[in-house]
């Protein structure tokens, strides 16, 4: 087991940060790997080049990050990669973390994960202090679960989510809606997540990082996801808010919940709330924008100020909103940077 030195204490009710439109950061990502056991095609490229391991922050260092923005007010933090759980060491990292929960200074701990290792972590992560995760699952037919993840299996994965659920931790599913892929999967999806107790989130594919293939041929409105699902369900809006990009609808048949992310069709970022630290350390404010403020060197040789300080210039620098589009066929990303190094 890692031994992770004991967090600061943060006395709860620490102020909020608020960015230079006002806007109050209270969340933050943090990407521990941006390795993955898994390729899913809008994801990565098969031939994925990962960072070289010296550049990556320790534990350590990630926990000092999760320190730094808890006294500055952060309420929420989730853990996301990459996969989280191909780093090793993590549940002791969220031990680390959950500690300022006991606290009260933290409110909440969550994961995204793929769920091919969860049934080991589950109890661990449950202990930690983690009521909540995400798991993305695009397919429940093992074939095309195969065929969108390059490697996945299907079955590991239903085993990791049922430990999640015997662990008492709350599931949401994140599903990419994906032009001719899984179209046809969307109402057998949530229609499984109702009988299962879950969330389910629809994602629109977002133009982060060259992947083998062209997501002009795979992108799916979800504005007319929602008018099909209408035709078929009872919707209606859900005053709920994450604090994140989605809309939610409740839908009377199953009970449930489902959430719609439109980076494309709609634009969210007038309520954004959050920022993202990247495992080099780099402190991103938009993913929608390849501007960030190195917090390695502030960890590695000035301290808590330093920290503070590059906090405070991301703060300035956050911009107003994205402008993600998916250009025409055959055109570059938006951005370079892979969904996989920011987390999602
Ligand atoms: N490996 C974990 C997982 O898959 O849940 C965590 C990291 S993954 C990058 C986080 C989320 O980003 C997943 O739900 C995935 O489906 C989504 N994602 C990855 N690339 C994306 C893209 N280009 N557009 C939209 N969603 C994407
Ligand atoms: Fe891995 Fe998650 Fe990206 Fe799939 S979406 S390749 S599971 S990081």
């Amino acid at each position: 087991m890692t031994t992770l030195a004991p967090p600061i204490t943060v006395p709860a009710g620490a102020p909020s940060m608020r960015d230079a439109f006002g806007r109050r950061i209270d969340y933050l990502r943090i990407s521990v790997t941006d390795r993955c056991d898994l390729r899913c095609r809008y994801c990565m490229s098969e031939t994925m080049r990962f960072l070289p391991r010296d550049e990556l922050l320790t534990l350590d260092e990630l926990a000092d990050v999760a320190d730094a923005f808890v006294a500055r007010g952060v309420k929420r933090i989730r853990l996301t990669g990459g996969e989280p759980l191909s780093r090793r060491g993590l549940p002791d990292l969220a031990r680390a973390i959950g500690r300022h929960i006991a606290t009260g200074a933290l409110d909440e701990l969550t994961l995204t994960t793929n769920a091919t290792k969860l049934a080991d972590h589950a109890e661990a992560l449950a202990a930690a202090g983690v009521r909540r995760i995400n798991v993305s699952l695009d397919s429940l037919d093992p074939d095309r679960f195969r065929h969108i993840t390059r490697t996945g299996d299907l079955a590991q994965v239903m085993t990791g989510i049922a430990a999640g659920k015997a662990a008492g931790i709350a599931i949401k599913i994140n599903m990419v809606a994906l032009k001719g892929f899984n179209e046809d999967e969307i109402v057998p999806m949530l229609l499984w997540c109702g009988e299962q107790g879950f969330e389910l989130t629809l994602i629109e594919t977002m133009p982060l990082g060259v992947v083998d293939e062209d997501r002009t041929d795979r992108y799916l409105p979800l504005d007319g996801v929602r008018r099909d699902l209408e035709q078929r369900f009872t919707l209606t809006p859900d005053a709920h808010r994450s604090g994140g990009p989605a809309r939610y609808v409740r839908v009377a048949e199953t009970g449930g919940r489902l959430g719609l992310i439109t980076p494309l069709t709609d634009n969210f970022c007038e309520g954004c709330n959050r920022m993202r630290v990247t495992v080099q350390g780099r402190l991103t404010m938009c993913l929608g924008h390849a501007d960030d403020v190195d917090l390695k060197q502030a960890l590695r040789g000035g301290g808590r100020a330093a920290l503070d300080a590059a906090i405070d210039e991301a703060l300035f620098r956050k911009p107003e909103r994205h402008h993600f589009e998916i250009a025409g066929r055959g055109a570059a990303p938006a951005l370079a940077r892979h969904m996989s190094v920011t987390g999602g």
